[in-house]
């Protein structure tokens, strides 16, 4: 692949990159970390980014290992050395490596890895068609509102999705629907945009703040709200968000279509208005 990426201060070739077997990401998901997408060489929503990672390492008491000015000097020489146009930017911070014990190490120093991901992200035909989703327990811990590392749930979720033959799960607790495995979930209902609130239970999505500040501004209705699965099934339509995949229409939930099975109006209008606004301020 021929990438190059960044490991604690120093940009390498990808086969070179390495990290200690003791690193506390490896051993105890001890990690936090930031997903953002890059279309036309520019960053979408870095300031977004980098405040939420402030507040995931700030909650589980862990350093910045560089400050917002370096951390965005260091997205932009990744993607001019990598000479990226579309695609992702991973970042992951980790407490740092130290002998192996569950109490958090004094001292250690935090490790910062970010690597480039090439791929199309605008044009996609899962946005054209919409995905199919099916619902499973949500699994997961109680902080979900913290970007850590410990994602093996969601994957075991993305797997049922794929053994099911489908695109995605929706994770559902107390009867109500939490998110799907990598992004928010919406429905619309009774002409509303209608998601989960935040707190503990969802990761406060990036593109969700973005999406529900265009749709307000579109004059459009939001209510953030817990919904059931069954009010999902019987609603107008459905999409997820996330800033890998944008605004992306749900026609599908466990086997029974979403309104007419197809993608809806208000997905569209939202992925076509963020995707708009989103290029105009990218960095
Ligand atoms: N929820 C979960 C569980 C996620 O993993 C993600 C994507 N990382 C999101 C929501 C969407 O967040 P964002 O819009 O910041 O990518």
């Amino acid at each position: 692949m021929g990438r190059i990426v960044y490991v604690n201060g120093e940009y390498v070739p990808e086969e070179e990159a390495r990290v200690s077997v003791f690193d506390r990401g490896f051993l105890f998901a001890d990690g936090v970390y930031e997903v953002t997408s890059v279309i036309g060489g520019r960053l979408v929503d870095f300031d977004g980014h980098a405040k939420r990672l402030w507040r995931s390492l700030g909650e589980l008491d862990m350093a910045a290992p560089v400050d917002e000015d370096e951390l965005l000097a260091i997205h932009r020489e990744l993607v001019a050395r990598n000479g990226l146009d579309e695609g992702l930017i991973y970042l992951q911070v980790t407490r740092g490596a130290a002998d192996r014990d569950f109490a958090w190490p004094e001292g250690a120093a935090p490790t910062l890895v970010l690597f480039t991901q090439a791929k199309g992200i605008v044009d996609s035909p899962a946005a054209e068609r919409g995905i199919r989703v099916i619902s499973i327990p949500d699994r997961r811990w109680g902080r979900r509102d913290i970007k850590t590392v410990q994602l093996l749930y969601p994957s075991m979720g993305k797997m049922m999705a794929k053994a099911a033959g489908v695109d995605d799960a929706w994770m559902v607790e107390d009867g109500a629907v939490t998110e799907g495995t990598s992004n928010n979930a919406y429905i619309v209902t009774g002409g509303k945009i209608v998601t989960r609130h935040l707190g503990e239970e969802i990761l406060h999505g990036i593109t969700r703040a973005a999406v529900l500040r265009f749709a307000r501004e579109a004059q459009m209705e939001v209510e953030e709200r817990a919904f059931t699965l069954d009010e999902a099934k019987a609603a107008d339509e459905a999409f997820v968000t996330s800033a890998s995949t944008f605004v992306t229409p749900v026609v599908e939930i466990d086997g029974a279509a979403v309104g007419n099975g197809a993608p809806g109006p208000v997905a569209r209008r939202l992925r076509e208005i963020y995707l708009d606004e989103s290029v105009k301020a990218a960095v």
